[in-house]
């Protein structure tokens, strides 16, 4: 099946040019660094002190005298005075543009509480900040580990207003009965594909739904306008920058999401890459009819080939692995509580055999099919219909699995063999609440030595594109590194299986050119390379240099998109934006 595709080259030489023009007239660079410690991330991992610019574009990197000899009359030069730089970071797996709609909510900071903690900081928020009463009251960030509501709970929070509860794992949702009632969920609905309805014994619904369940009150949610939406966006990304992201592969869109990129983009406020995966919903249809909706939806989307494009599907092969969730696939069933074997082993959202369809005819029309798989059974579902495409055509489309908290060892040499990229968020490769007292417990002892495998997966030749899931848990990339490096939520900390560790140069990696690789647009982006454009970042320390504790504290002092300086440290422009 042809599918169109961007010519990145042809474009970069139309933009290339398009910026000669803004350029000095003399051919010099427009701005020059010297005097710094520029990891370019190029093949051979080189640091440099300096490197020029010229619109959009690096045009050449090397010693200070080199550089210099570059300069024109017009040229400006920033001393780095030995400070470290980076390309800009690229977060391969996040949400921006839903995540950024629950700024300024309620939010409960995914903290562990107990189901009256939340019950009490909820009466409270809805108390002092009721926020616009012809929209639905939410509180976003509930930690879901211990949390046991009942529908009058719920019914207690706002009253008749439709209230919904959001789970930080992304996965659970829970509504009051006015909610309910407006997304029409009541004991006739039957459990969607992809989801489950909670139920009381009389099989009403209590209040409690689990992943693709709670579309229906997605759906009946009134919206805020676009205007609103973009302007939480464009706050979003402002706080994104400050951290250093240049790049964003949003993990999950429909219609609506892009409309809010589009919108900050026609506004010439999208400040960052976007590169789109969007969701395939319906896994029990026929291939030809799902591909042929995202061929559909990547033509209408493919707004510009630099900054936003939406050449990626997303599938859900399962949902979590927690407790009281339990909607990951696993290859042997959950314990209980006390170590026995339970019956459950995770649902499972679609057939092998039509998953194998959907991901080869995909990977035929050219798409990068990003698989979101939590248990080792939805990991190796995924890694068998990737095995199943590349018997049916040779393609190099950077196939992702996200997430991979429990693999089977059998699978680690099966990333490498079929070309899959470990698309990991080891912001939670540590000993938090969701590991200590929702999984460890529920997996038993073998098992948990696979959790978040990164250092195998390293190991068995894998590469690795680092994530953060937001608005599940920080962008701040340093903080990812300082958990991927230490497996520790902090010094002193408990670690979780410190053998797992990866090196700070593979992390740094996995936030730059692999990631690059796997948004398909490491010809531009990633590296330090003269003809990439010049996304960078200035740091306050070198973090090759520190302790690994001290990573999450390291300040982005400048970031820099396309030539542009899209943040500096003493303007506080990202001043707001949450986490
Ligand atoms: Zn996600």
């Amino acid at each position: 099946m042809a599918a169109p595709r961007f010519t990145l080259g042809a474009l970069a030489c139309a933009l290339a040019t398009l910026a000669a023009h803004a350029a000095a007239a003399d051919g010099a660079p427009d701005l020059v660094l010297l005097h710094g410690k520029i990891h370019t991330q190029d093949a051979t991992r080189r640091v440099v002190p300096a490197l020029a610019v010229r619109g959009n574009t690096i045009v050449a990197t090397g010693t200070d005298a080199d550089i210099s000899a570059l300069r024109g009359p017009a040229t400006r030069t920033i001393n780095l005075a030995g400070r470290t730089v980076l390309p800009g970071l690229i977060d391969a797996h996040t949400h921006p543009a839903q995540g950024a709609q629950d700024l300024g909510k309620c939010n409960l900071s995914d903290a562990a509480l107990s189901s009256e903690q939340i019950l009490a900081q909820a009466k409270a928020c809805y108390r002092a900040n009721p926020g616009d009463p012809r929209h639905w009251f939410e509180v976003t960030q509930v930690n879901p580990s211990a949390v046991s509501l009942s529908l009058a709970d719920l019914d207690s929070i706002a009253g008749k207003r439709p209230l919904l509860l959001l789970g930080s794992d992304g996965h659970t949702t829970w509504a009051n009965s006015a909610a309910l009632a407006a997304a029409h969920i009541s004991a006739a609905s039957k459990d969607p594909v992809g989801g489950r309805i909670e139920r009381d014994a009389a099989g009403r619904p209590s209040g409690t739904l689990r992943d693709a369940a709670s579309d229906q009150l997605q759906l009946a949610r009134p919206a805020y306008g676009l205007a609103h939406q973009a302007a939480q966006l464009g706050r979003a990304f402002a706080a994104m920058r400050a951290t250093g992201l240049t790049s964003v592969q949003d993990a999950a869109v429909d219609d609506a999401t892009m409309q809010i990129y589009k919108r900050l983009y026609d506004e010439h406020r999208l400040d960052m890459r976007v590169r789109a995966s969007y969701t395939l919903t319906d896994l029990g249809a026929p291939a030809d009819a799902v591909v042929a909706g995202a061929i559909a939806f990547r033509t209408k989307w493919a707004v510009d080939p630099d900054f936003l494009r939406a050449d990626a599907v997303k599938i859900f092969a399962d949902g979590v692995i927690e407790y009281p969730s339990q909607t990951a696939a696993l290859l042997e069933p959950y314990l209980d509580a006390s170590g026995r074997p339970t019956s459950n082993r995770g649902p499972s959202y679609f057939t092998q055999d039509n998953l194998n369809r959907i991901v080869s005819a995909a990977d035929a029309a050219g798409f990068t099919v990003h698989i979101h798989a939590i248990g080792d059974r939805a990991i190796r579902s995924a890694l068998d219909a990737f095995a199943y495409a590349r018997t049916q055509q040779k393609t190099d489309n950077r196939d992702q699995i996200a997430h991979l908290e429990l693999i089977n060892p059998a699978d680690f040499p099966r990333f490498k063999q079929l070309g899959v990229i470990a698309n990991f968020q080891l912001q939670w490769a540590v000993k938090e609440s969701y590991i200590v007292g929702g999984t460890l417990a529920y997996l038993g002892p073998e098992r948990s030595k696979y959790l978040y495998p990164a250092r195998s997966l390293l190991d068995a030749g894998a590469v690795i594109a680092g994530g953060s899931d937001w608005n599940v848990s920080t962008f701040n990339a340093f903080e990812a590194m300082e958990h991927a490096v230490t497996r520790r939520a902090g010094r002193g900390a408990d670690p979780l299986l410190p053998e797992q560790a990866i090196p700070l140069q593979v992390a740094v990696d996995a936030y730059t050119i692999n990631a690059a690789f796997a948004l398909k647009q490491e010809a531009s982006t990633g590296s330090l390379d003269a003809g990439k454009r010049a996304d960078f970042i200035v740091l306050d320390r070198d973090i090759f240099s520190i302790p690994a504790f001290d990573l999450h504290a390291t300040r982005v002092l400048a970031t820099y998109l396309d030539g542009r300086e899209v943040y500096h440290a003493s303007t506080k422009r990202a001043a707001g934006a949450a986490r």
